[in-house]
């Protein structure tokens, strides 16, 4: 399957998928509505909780809260108390908060447009979506982490999930299979999704759309959707001792190590008899791939010519000036420090 094909190429698919969920769709409660203000609802509340876990909690509030004018006239707390055991309790803040906004800015009537739903406190672009193309039709796909899946793997795209435009290429992906009712394909995605293309073991031979599916041709489904894990930046304390005597200063060249490979850099420890010309100390941060670096620099400033000589025969320093460091290459923030330290 080409992906560069026209849109109307693979509409197919999306009647499918439509069909598909006409005789399939989970029988919920907001599956009988078009009422935004529940659709809404609905969507905040599932967006990090289960189907199972969290359907007691949305009847419970639409009961308590049938309509926008009631929720905006609630007390906070009791708002909370209604989310209790949903989790994430900011949800539960910012729809009181947007409900009160209908009120003073749209009249105590839902926006219609998808632009202006998402100037609604909380919502973000997939909820906007799914609510103006359910509710008014909007030609807008309420892409989530269920697109990206299923999307991935009929079209075999390698395209990374957790690229900041992951939302905008696969919106864009979902066009061309984006059939007339939006809202039910959205409903559809949502569904399949969930219930067929699962992360783990996807119910192939029962979804409509496998003769379709260059990941199921190929038997590559676990390629699929690719994703590059974000690695936590580690945190790196370092420190350097400037050992400096009339211009000159102490360095060493680093081993083959885990970072600033090869690069020059000071001591990293003075004995105990140095310490009396410790004048001060400054501490910078850097930044590498993956690692904040703190690094404090304490100037040693040696007026004994015996203790420099000593500190240089037990350690094999290399002695430099500012000229000589010119033709060494030191890691960015002491190459810094050295054009600062020395410049006088
Ligand atoms: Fe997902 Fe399998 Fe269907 Fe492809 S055939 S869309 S992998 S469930």
């Amino acid at each position: 399957m080409e992906k560069n094909k026209t849109g109307s190429e693979f509409l197919h698919i999306g009647n499918r998928l439509l069909e598909w969920y006409r005789n399939n769709a989970r029988d919920l409660p907001f599956r009988q509505t078009k009422d935004p203000y529940k659709i809404w609802i609905c969507e905040i509340v599932f967006q990090q909780t289960r189907i199972n876990q969290g359907l007691n909690h949305y009847n419970n509030f639409i009961k308590r809260f049938p309509d926008v004018k009631t929720l905006a006239e609630a007390e906070e707390n009791e708002v909370l108390l209604y989310w209790k055991g949903l989790g994430y309790y900011s949800r539960a803040i910012n729809i009181h908060k947007a409900a009160q906004q209908i009120m003073n800015d749209y009249q105590g009537i839902f926006p219609h447009e998808y632009e202006e739903i998402l100037k609604l406190k909380g919502v973000g672009k997939y909820t906007a979506a799914a609510v103006s193309s359910i509710c008014f039709g909007a030609r807008m796909p309420a892409v989530d982490g269920n697109f990206y899946r299923v999307l991935s793997r009929l079209f075999a795209d390698d395209f990374d999930i957790s690229n900041s435009r992951a939302f905008t290429y696969f919106s864009e992906l979902a066009a061309l299979v984006m059939p007339e009712n939006v809202g039910d394909f959205n409903q559809a995605m949502m569904d399949i999704g969930s219930e067929i293309c699962k992360p783990k073991n996807p119910l192939c031979g029962e979804c409509p759309v496998n003769e379709d599916c260059l990941a199921f041709s190929m038997q590559k489904i676990s390629d699929y959707p690719v994703k590059t894990k974000k690695v936590k930046a580690e945190y790196l304390a370092l420190t350097y001792y400037f050992v400096h005597r009339k211009g000159q200063f102490l360095i060493r060249q680093r081993a083959d190590d885990f970072i600033w490979k090869k690069l020059f850099e000071f001591p990293t420890a003075i004995p105990s008899d140095m310490e009396p010309f410790i004048t001060g100390s400054k501490t910078v941060t850097h930044k590498l791939t993956h690692k904040n670096l703190s690094i404090e620099i304490w100037n040693v400033e040696v007026t004994s010519e015996k203790q420099w000589n000593d500190f240089i025969a037990e350690n094999q320093y290399l002695i430099t000036d500012l000229e000589g460091s010119h033709e060494k290459s030191f890691p960015k923030p002491l190459e810094i420090y050295i054009q600062n330290a020395l410049k006088d």
